[in-house]
């Protein structure tokens, strides 16, 4: 059977001595997997559709397993963030998530959305790391663990001062913090910000601008999610851990 799909490749590997397999993350098909033949020629007509972060339409024959590409037109191909090494580790981090922890099937058609205003917002300079804050929280959310930021999740209290638990998915307040001991005290900057990021849609996102201990805070709020409920190693993580070290 043929199909059309639009999509952008989330992983790129070699097969054979000339060909490549791309996993690309559609619009309405969720993952899909597709064997470009000759892709590694210097000839190929097809050698830049299986470039990472491309975004394309992509025509496919596939009866099970795997697609065979037939054909390919590039809608943007996203070069910038595979040549400047910042927005390469976090476009890379996105990618691998979305590869990693999305379900095959998932044919919403959100996801996607989010995937691409995501690498759209990082290529048009926006701040990385925000970005992927937002995404991050989008990722928690369609794996089922969208964190509540609003109320209490153990009392509903939305009044005062609030600690966020990973494992009650959620903020506690002040009286129901002893049951977990490990979580987070959210300063009311981050409360606040935590609270937007949830509802935000990364389509909408304008300028932004977070003070750097916010930023710090997000980072640990974002992380202590990301472990409990995802916790799954990824090597684009680790890349973007070294760049912040060697930034500071
Ligand atoms: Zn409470």
């Amino acid at each position: 059977m043929q199909y059309r799909v639009e999509g952008i490749v989330i992983r790129s590997m070699d097969y054979g001595e000339n060909n490549k397999i791309v996993t690309i993350y559609t619009k309405t098909h969720g993952k899909v997997g597709i064997v470009v033949r000759g892709a590694k020629k210097a000839k190929s007509r097809h050698g830049s559709m299986t470039q990472l972060f491309t975004h394309g339409e992509f025509i496919y024959f596939r009866n099970s397993g795997l697609g065979t590409l037939t054909h390919g037109e590039i809608i943007q191909s996203h070069h910038v963030l595979r040549e400047q090494l910042e927005m390469a580790a976090y476009s890379s981090y996105a990618a691998e998530l979305t590869d990693r922890v999305l379900q095959e099937e998932d044919a919403s058609g959100y996801m996607y959305e989010q995937l691409h205003a995501c690498l759209t917002a990082i290529e048009e300079g926006k701040d990385g790391e925000i970005i992927i804050q937002l995404f991050e929280l989008k990722i928690l959310e369609a794996a089922g663990y969208g964190p509540n930021f609003e109320s209490c999740t153990s009392c509903d209290n939305d009044q005062g001062s609030m600690a966020l638990s990973a494992r009650f998915g959620g903020v506690l307040c002040e009286r129901c913090r002893y049951k977990d001991t490990s979580a987070l005290v959210l300063n009311e900057g981050t409360l606040k910000l935590l609270r937007l990021f949830r509802r935000m849609d990364l389509r909408r996102l304008g300028a932004i601008q977070v003070k750097d201990e916010t930023k710090k805070q997000l980072k640990q709020a974002l992380r202590l999610l990301m472990d409990t409920h995802i916790g799954i190693t990824l090597k684009s993580r680790s890349f973007i851990d070294q760049m912040d070290k060697f930034s500071i």
